[in-house]
């Protein structure tokens, strides 16, 4: 039947989620259709041993947007986790972010005034840095660097750090106090029993198709009036541009029989000859005290079609090539690119639910 449907909402991510939610309470239909065996996007949690594990990476929700931070509370009860993120350089332990902890940990400096001077002793003198290694020590100096950024951004990126643009580092935040708070944001926390509830209400109303890619399914098109899309924009359109580059990640799980394995929700490892970025413990963020525990290690990989595109790398070109592909987008009748896929971007969570009333506003008020 043509129209049976208001939405078409490719993708079960939080984009979507959001707008079938608006859609609902205003009594609109939605068809949902998702690739993956589940719904939840990059949210999704698997419980395994009683824990909520991140499966796609660790998703700490944090906003200073009131009225973003007042929705999800509509949809969740948050509890009180704090990101505090350590850092492990060949067995040495700091705090992050960039704290008056870690310059005690680093040099035993007890006041701002010591910490700042011994930064500036350290700092390269360079009017225009060249790369991402001259930019981050001209930023940082020597220690900071070489223990705590070299390692890590080398391999998240899979190249040395003279062969990246110094753009990727355009400030590196300091912080004068003893505050291990990874965010700024006034708000954060953990949906306690995690995400999974959350995609449960906002997509109650819908009719959900899991394991169906929508682009060996186009015709799925005909059974709504407008189409949300929140896949790979160049996927969709085969990709005549020329492919979108991303960086993907690959997650090895471990299930251990012990309580605790290494006493915080995530430790970076910021050497380069550890493989894996960061271990992820999951059952932190919830303050679990399961009698076992599961990690995560985290490995950055290029990406290939297949894989997982997780992060859009913004180069010039790259963000060129994407505005040719906007420009075909917006030329697409009824059909509306969305999302971290869709527009090509990072965008944090409390952002991405912003968008998502934005869009279903706008497009509800065109059919008004
Ligand atoms: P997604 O969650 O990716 O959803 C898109 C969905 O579309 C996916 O389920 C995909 O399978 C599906 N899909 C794609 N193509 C098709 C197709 N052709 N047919 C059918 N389905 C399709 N944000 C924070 O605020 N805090 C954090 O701590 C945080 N941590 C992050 C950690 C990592 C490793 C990453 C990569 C991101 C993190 N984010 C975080 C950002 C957060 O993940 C995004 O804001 C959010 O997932 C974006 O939602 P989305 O709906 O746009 O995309």
């Amino acid at each position: 039947m043509k129209n049976k449907y208001d939405y078409l909402l490719v993708g079960a991510g939080l984009f979507n989620a959001i707008f079938a939610r608006e859609a609902s309470l205003d009594g609109k239909r939605c068809l949902v259709v998702e690739k993956r065996s589940h719904i939840g996007g990059n949210l999704y949690c698997e419980n395994i041993e009683g824990i909520n594990v991140h499966v796609y990476g660790p998703h700490i929700f944090h906003t200073s947007n009131e009225s973003v931070w007042e929705y999800m509370r509509s949809l969740c009860n948050f509890n009180h986790f704090v990101y505090t993120p350590i850092a492990n350089y060949k067995g040495e332990i700091y705090n992050l972010p960039f704290n008056m902890n870690t310059f005690y940990q680093l040099w035993g400096t007890k006041t701002p005034k010591e910490a700042l001077s011994k930064i500036e002793s350290q700092q390269l003198q360079v009017s225009y840095p060249e790369n991402l290694e001259e930019q981050a020590l001209s930023l940082v100096g020597t220690d900071i660097y070489h223990k705590l950024i070299k390692g890590y951004t080398e391999k998240q990126w899979g190249k040395d750090s003279k062969d990246l643009p110094a753009f990727i580092i355009r400030r590196l935040p300091f912080r004068f106090t003893y505050n291990n708070n990874y965010y700024n944001d006034i708000y954060q926390g953990i949906p306690i029993g995690g995400y999974n509830p959350i995609f449960e209400k906002c997509f109650a109303k819908a009719d959900v198709l899991i394991n169906t890619d929508f682009l060996s399914h186009r015709e799925l098109t005909n059974k709504a009036k407008v189409t949300i899309y929140t896949g790979a924009i160049d996927r969709y359109f085969d990709y005549c541009f020329g492919q979108l580059e991303y960086r993907s990640l690959r997650f090895e799980m471990e299930t251990l029989e012990i309580e605790n394995y290494q006493g915080n929700a995530a430790v970076n490892y910021t050497d380069r000859e550890t493989p894996y970025t960061r271990i992820i413990e999951s059952k932190h963020f919830e303050f679990g005290k399961q009698p076992n525990t599961v990690i995560t290690k985290e490995f950055p990989a290029p990406w290939k079609d297949d894989g997982e595109p997780f992060y859009p790398v913004n180069t010039t070109e790259n963000n060129k090539r994407y505005e040719q592909y906007k420009k075909k987008a917006e030329q697409s009748k009824d059909v509306y690119f969305a999302g971290r896929l869709g527009a090509y971007k990072y965008y944090n969570m409390d952002e991405i639910i912003q968008e998502a009333i934005i869009l279903y506003n706008h497009i509800k008020h065109l059919s008004l």
